[in-house]
């Protein structure tokens, strides 16, 4: 689990993070049984395509966007269409050039391996990773001092597939390494219901198709999420002795709960309610709201703000964050004097921004 993970992260219902092993029989394991991601996921499917009939391997390929939208599933199911292995591990768990070093070598050609977080990488290990991506060559130094030296060793021509939430830490050379780059959207609530209506099927519940919606309405365009709320939600409803999910079923149970009609829960509302009732809507830099929260600065970027951004409950300005109208609407307050004026001159920065 990620070490960065705050002890509110863990009880959170909504967190799009992974805080919980269930049954891995749940994740799609072709191509074709993994939904959404419309266009980059057909470039995908060519691309392998491609690599099957060269009987080449794929080039190295990014996945990046928030957590629990899909990118270690669709490591897994590139590996799958492949027909090739798959090894997994993630940007702090290889401390040394030497653990990089054993993984590599390890490979056998056209193998996948998968690492998670690569934003978090050593620098150290980041420097042996470019020639083993571009040359399939290791060079590597061994001993200390004078006597040390440095030996260049083959490598079967592999395919990186890196996972990140953060295409902004990557560095650039990195970044330029891989030859395919996919960004992983938010899911629309028509494909999370297919997602919950296939979930449901292999966990043998019973969901009826407004029940998948009502839950699919409230799980943050995140499959993970929705994943999620359906097993606490079935928990509920055949604790009470029911059988099947239906709307007002999964209503009553995500009511108590505390996940709102829009799939905020009360971490996202002291978030929005901290910017109001503070300082006055803002905008205001993240480090001062990470310690007014006491929250990490790391866990409201990655986990908490991509979500009230995406519906526009909250902005991202040059000046700092800032409560949207919609965001203002949301808790219920009366935007103070001035307020107005001045979300409008922000919206306008951000649009000079974005040209
Ligand atoms: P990430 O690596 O981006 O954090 P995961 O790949 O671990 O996300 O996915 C989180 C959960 O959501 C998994 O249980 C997976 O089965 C499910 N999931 C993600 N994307 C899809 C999809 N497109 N279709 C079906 N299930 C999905």
């Amino acid at each position: 689990m990620n070490d960065r993970t705050s002890i509110h992260n863990e009880e959170r219902l909504v967190s799009p993070e992974n805080t919980e092993n269930y049954d891995p029989a749940l994740r799609p394991r072709k191509l074709q049984d993994f939904i959404g991601q419309g266009i980059g996921r057909q470039n995908l499917e060519t691309f392998i395509a491609a690599s099957v009939q060269r009987q080449d391997a794929l080039d190295h390929t990014l996945l990046h966007g928030p957590p629990g939208l899909g990118k270690t599933t669709m490591a897994q199911i590139i590996s799958t269409e492949l027909g090739v292995g798959f090894r997994a591990t993630s940007g702090p768990v290889i401390a040394r050039s030497g653990d990089l070093a054993a993984l590599l070598t390890n490979l056998t050609a056209r193998d996948i391996l998968f690492i998670d977080e690569i934003h978090r990488l050593n620098p150290a290990v980041e420097e042996i990773l470019y020639p083993a991506m571009e040359d399939f060559q290791l060079d590597l130094i061994i001993g200390e001092g004078p006597s040390a030296r440095s030996v260049r060793i083959d490598l079967p021509q592999f395919t990186l597939v890196g996972a990140t939430t953060r295409a902004g830490l990557l560095t650039t050379p990195l970044r330029d390494r891989f030859g395919i780059q996919m960004r992983m959207q938010f899911y629309s609530n028509e494909e999370l219901v297919e997602i919950l209506l296939r979930q449901s099927k292999s966990m043998g519940v019973a969901l009826a198709d407004d029940g998948a919606v009502e839950i699919a309405r409230r799980a943050r365009g995140t499959p993970r999420v929705a994943g999620r709320l359906l097993r606490r939600v079935r928990d509920i409803v055949s604790v009470e002795g029911e059988s099947l999910i239906t709307k007002q079923a999964a209503d009553a149970a995500l009511t108590r709960l505390e996940v709102d009609q829009r799939g905020l829960d009360q971490m996202d509302r002291r978030y929005l309610k901290s910017l109001a009732e503070n300082y006055g809507g803002g905008p205001v830099g993240i480090e001062t709201l990470a310690a007014v929260l006491a929250e990490q600065r790391d866990m409201l970027e990655e986990v908490i703000e991509p979500f009230l951004l995406q519906t526009g409950l909250l902005m991202r300005t040059p000046r700092g964050r800032c409560l949207s109208k919609l965001g203002w609407e949301y808790i219920g307050f009366e935007p103070p004097e001035g307020a107005a004026k001045q979300l409008e001159l922000l919206s306008q920065e951000l649009h000079h921004e974005n040209e």
